[in-house]
């Protein structure tokens, strides 16, 4: 098996090393958390007409100082999805997985890439998206078809349900999902760890929350289809940090009554109001928030994108051995496919060895 092109091999195995899982499950992350700063623009509404798809929209509650954030996702789910012909439980999977790390990304300063990653011994042994801070998005999946088979017809007597149940322990079985920062020329790496559990990765991530002591959150998120397209939609309150005054900053002061409330209204929005294409962000949280009094900052838009590219896949072929090359080709040939995009590169074992020839930079020490 090549290395694939798309997942730097820093993704695999990182967090199972147990001196390493250690080390890191005081939740790094915490660091970069209690460094929130929220973009604010102004309390002026982005006009109406504006197109309110694969957008995340920050907000705020006036009655209680709540934060939040609503995401609507459209063509960008069906681009990541359009690239692969997966099972939809692992179209569903990589959705939700995408749409998650697109809200908690929204939520932390950072100049890099942020990624959010699951890794189980379930028939779904990986999902992994990832989000730079200019908002470019991809996402992934690793499964294993026949377990997944029996797992889904195990599955198939039970109602599906586009939020809140995705059958986690069935699916992805026991592990880990990972948050990951990786700040653009910063040697270290942030990450927070937290086991798999719960009946969804809204549990996991809520979880995460509640155990790291950080930050009251709250999150409801519906992934489907409408009219035969992929759509998500979500919403994530957040009781967030503030400054005291001399510099440290303390969990928000929301009274537990107004957390709470603010909590059954988001959890009043319906899978429908979510994944409905003709009902603005706006006018959701309108619907949802209009007696707390609700301010929307200015919303950021996400997009796809990949960051593979022929360079990368060079570097791969420049470090293998003579040896792994002729074990890697079919037919003289070496393929190599992005496990994120599906795109393909391709080379020509000859011209390889002929331009490795001409240059003396064989790895044949023998020769
Ligand atoms: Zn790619």
């Amino acid at each position: 098996m090549l290395p694939d092109v798309g997942l730097p091999g820093s993704y695999e195995g990182y967090f199972f090393d147990s001196a390493y899982l250690r080390k890191i499950y005081n939740f790094k992350l915490k660091w970069i958390m209690s460094e929130i700063i929220e973009k604010r623009n102004g309390d002026t509404a982005p006009p109406e007409n504006r197109p309110d798809d694969n957008v995340i929209q920050p907000f705020q509650l006036d009655s209680s100082s709540l934060r939040g954030r609503v995401i609507r996702l459209g063509g960008v789910l069906e681009e990541i999805l359009g690239a692969h012909d997966y099972p939809e439980p692992v179209a569903h999977l990589v959705a939700e997985t995408v749409t998650l790390a697109l809200l908690l990304s929204s939520m932390l300063k950072y100049e890099g890439i942020f990624t959010l990653q699951t890794k189980g011994d379930g028939p779904v042994s990986m999902l992994v998206a990832d989000v730079t801070s200019s908002g470019a998005v991809r996402g992934c999946a690793s499964f294993d078809t026949e377990r997944l088979a029996h797992a889904s017809q195990q599955l198939s007597a039970l109602e599906p349900v586009e939020s809140a149940q995705n059958h986690l322990a069935q699916y992805l079985g026991k592990g880990y999902i990972a948050f990951t920062v990786d700040r653009e020329g910063a040697a270290e790496r942030y990450q927070g760890i937290v086991e798999l559990r719960g009946a969804s990765l809204i549990d996991c991530v809520q979880h995460y929350f509640t155990q790291s002591e950080q930050i009251g959150t709250g999150i409801k998120m519906a992934v489907g289809r409408r009219a035969g397209k992929w759509r998500a939609g979500g919403i994530m309150l957040q009781n967030v940090p503030e400054d005291d005054g001399y510099g440290d900053k303390v969990m928000g002061n929301t009274h537990e009554d107004d957390w709470r409330r603010s909590m059954i209204l988001m959890g009043s929005c319906t899978e429908d109001e979510f994944l409905d294409a003709d009902i603005h962000s706006n006018a959701l949280l309108v619907r949802l928030f209009h007696e707390e009094g609700v301010r929307v900052f200015e919303p950021c838009f996400v997009h796809k994108s990949c960051r593979c590219n022929q360079g990368k896949v060079d570097n791969i072929i420049a470090m293998m051995g003579h040896d792994e090359l002729i074990e890697a080709a079919e037919d003289g040939r070496i393929s190599m496919r992005c496990e994120f995009c599906s795109q393909e590169y391709n080379f020509d074992l000859d011209t390889i060895f002929k331009e490795r020839a001409k240059s003396g930079t064989s790895a044949d020490t023998s020769a």
